[in-house]
């Protein structure tokens, strides 16, 4: 049974590279003609049921009988049955022509907005702009788009589709997504598909997924992953028991047993329609593995929409109906009352909050890989602390020299004793996180990951005026502090010779100062170390505050602080009137974490070809979270001007 699925992918493969054309894959090798063809066709729409999600996928179905199908879809747009209309809108926005427009056109009257926004969409890959005033008015429309799995809203649909065609679309111009690596999972010993394993309180979760296909590429394979983990990482059942999940991807190759296969067609343009799937948890095997998940993803698909078919692959049910509407616990969530569900909606709700994965799910998890959410951990009585909040701290510490066979110790400047401030943050399970430990300069901030209090932590800084020094800190964090700091480990210091210091240290004060003190980071620093200038930790407190305005202001649509905290550098090029332009549309983060900040210091902003010398610049290392939850590591500038931090961004067009 296995081995025939594979045959029939591995032909759809060779096929769509043979003809290169989308529309080979076509496993029966003769297509049905003339009544015949309308028989099948006819029967393949009365499987789509408004009320069932899982059936909404049925015209891929049509999609495999090729053009042939084409002229019986264009007649079905004017008929009165709303599921045959969806499934001619469906097999056209794939397979039409230049010369099916002017049959098309008719589409753009249909009753259902969704149909119509997706005729429209198709009319701008073919070339016909007729459709783009139904696509602007989908922008601001708060349906859900007709029979889309998960659902998605008309909005986003129409967001995707003009920011693909901005030609067509002047007052709107795109988000300006920086560049930088997509953080993706550590790869573990692969067991099944999806494994789900209960190891003291922790729901251990690997999921194996295997992308094959057209459209599968290793940047989709990194988002995805990225907002699988993201969404389904620390989740609690009802009882106790978080989830931590491992996601391991592989892109093309031969079939993997241990891997689900999960294609992912090509969509020709943004507004292509296809109905992405999971098979539903697979096989239970004896021992409790699960193998044989297989789903059909697609190129447009977002990291939410990958979450929300993983929820699938682990046991979880959609918890939306008929016109995406949600259904069950989901209905209040969705309307007001708590946080909306992955398994209902992918948009954040009015409230801006975005969709989670819920303790009801994880249960639904564990009784399909017949696990009993046990109740024994009592994490409900006695809540254990936030992870991180412990450790967390300013810590004394000595730096003593180990091994300096170059001899850089007389020219490194490192103080004996150091005042190290200690972040532990963004815990990304209840043993695991992030740490970040920043000192006074010329100490080089580290950042990394943390394990049972053993860290390792990596910088790049100045040492003894060298730059881009690479600086490793590891050790244990259990207070005392112990660890080894070594500046050089790229061999950048001059022979390339690393100096490395034993470093101990004892805990001395929490993060977070009581609220009596006054000025409560300075004045610490200050008593432990004179000889410094308090000017690092303030920088940095100045640098957070801002980022959250400014993380608040773009989730808000807050455009006046937007504006007004623009730096004068913006508006000389782009002009006042294209940056309002820019900044009603503009999509912006969720989270700005700032890992390190250098400056303030001279900075040349090198922007749309033209370069632009600027004094007072922060230079901040941040990890970003896009609107999607996609995160990224990246660098961004901030001008000090008259004691308030101004943000730079691309409005657009310069001026001429
Ligand atoms: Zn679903």
């Amino acid at each position: 049974m296995k081995k025939s699925i594979w045959r029939i992918l591995t032909i759809c493969i060779f096929s769509t590279l043979l003809f290169s054309s989308l529309l080979a894959c076509n496993p029966d090798s003769d297509v049905p003609s003339g009544s015949d063809l309308e028989d099948q066709i006819t029967a393949i729409i009365a499987k789509i049921d408004p009320a069932t999600p899982s059936t909404y996928g049925a015209p891929e179905e049509i999609i495999d009988f090729g053009r042939d199908s084409v002229p019986i879809m264009l007649e079905l747009l004017e008929s009165p049955d709303l599921p045959s209309r969806y499934a001619a809108v469906y097999v056209l926005s794939r397979l039409a022509e230049p010369e099916d427009i002017p049959e098309m056109l008719v589409g753009l009257e249909d009753d259902d907005f969704g149909n119509r926004a997706t005729i429209a969409a198709t009319l701008i890959w073919l070339g016909d702009n007729s459709g783009i005033e139904i696509l602007e008015a989908a922008l601001l429309s708060d349906e859900v788009l007709s029979f889309s799995h998960p659902p998605e809203l008309l909005a986003d649909y129409a967001r995707r589709v003009l920011d693909e065609a901005p030609q067509h679309l002047p007052s709107l111009p795109g988000f300006d997504r920086p560049g930088g690596a997509f953080l993706s999972a550590p790869l573990q010993a692969p067991l099944r598909d999806v494994t789900v394993e209960l190891e003291d309180c922790t729901i251990k979760i690997v999921v194996n997924l295997q992308f094959v296909g057209a459209g599968a590429t290793q940047a989709l394979a990194d988002s995805w992953a990225a907002g699988i983990k993201d969404m389904w990482e620390g989740v609690h059942c009802s009882v106790c028991c978080a989830i931590s999940i491992t996601v391991n991807t592989k892109v093309g190759g031969d079939p993997d047993e241990e891997y689900a296969q999960v294609t992912v067609i090509q969509m020709p343009h943004a507004g292509a329609r296809h109905t992405s799937n999971m098979t539903l948890g697979g096989t239970v095997m004896e021992g409790g593995g699960v193998n044989n998940i297989v789903g059909e993803w697609d190129s447009n698909d977002t990291p939410a929409v990958a979450a929300h078919e993983v929820g699938h692959g682990m046991g979880v049910e959609d918890e939306y109906g008929e016109d995406g509407k949600p259904t069950g616990e989901a209905v209040g969530e969705s309307e007001g009352d708590g946080v909306p569900s992955i398994m209902a909606q992918t948009w954040k709700d009015k409230e801006k909050q975005d969709t989670e994965a819920k303790a009801r799910h994880v249960d639904q998890i564990l009784a399909h890989h017949g696990i009993e959410c046990p109740d024994k951990c009592g994490c409900i009585a006695t809540p254990t602390p936030k992870f991180g909040e412990a450790l967390a701290g300013f810590f004394v510490a000595f730096f003593e020299v180990a091994e300096d066979p170059g001899g850089h110790g007389p020219f490194t400047d490192l103080p004996i004793e150091q005042y190290l401030r200690v972040e532990v943050t963004d815990a990304i399970g209840p043993s695991t996180g992030d740490i970040a430990i920043s000192a006074a300069a010329p100490f080089v901030p580290v950042y990394g990951t943390i394990v049972d209090g053993v860290f390792s932590a990596t910088g790049v800084g100045t040492v003894a005026g060298f730059p881009n020094i690479s600086v490793l800190f590891e050790g244990s964090i259990t207070n005392p502090l112990a660890g080894v700091y070594t500046l050089g480990v790229n061999g950048g210091l001059p022979g390339g010779l690393a100096i490395s210091y034993n470093v101990e240290g004892t805990k001395d004060a929490p993060l977070e100062e009581p609220e009596a003190t006054e000025e409560p980071d300075e004045v610490v620093v200050e008593e432990t170390q004179p000889v410094e200038e308090p000017e690092t930790v303030s920088a940095m407190q100045l640098v957070e505050t801002f980022s959250t305005e400014l993380v608040n202001a773009m989730q808000s649509h807050d455009t006046t602080f937007l504006f007004d905290r623009l730096h004068p550098a913006v508006f000389d090029l782009y002009g006042e009137d294209a940056c309002n332009v820019y900044l009603e549309g503009v999509a912006g983060y969720s989270q700005i974490v700032a890992l390190d900040v250098q400056g303030p210091e001279a900075w040349t902003w090198e922007i749309d070809g033209v370069s632009i010398p600027l004094e007072d610049i922060y230079t901040i290392d941040v990890e970003l979270t896009l609107p999607e939850g996609k995160e990224l590591i990246s660098v961004l500038h901030y001008a000090l001007v008259d004691g308030e931090l101004l943000w730079f961004t691309d409005c657009g067009e310069p001026l001429p």
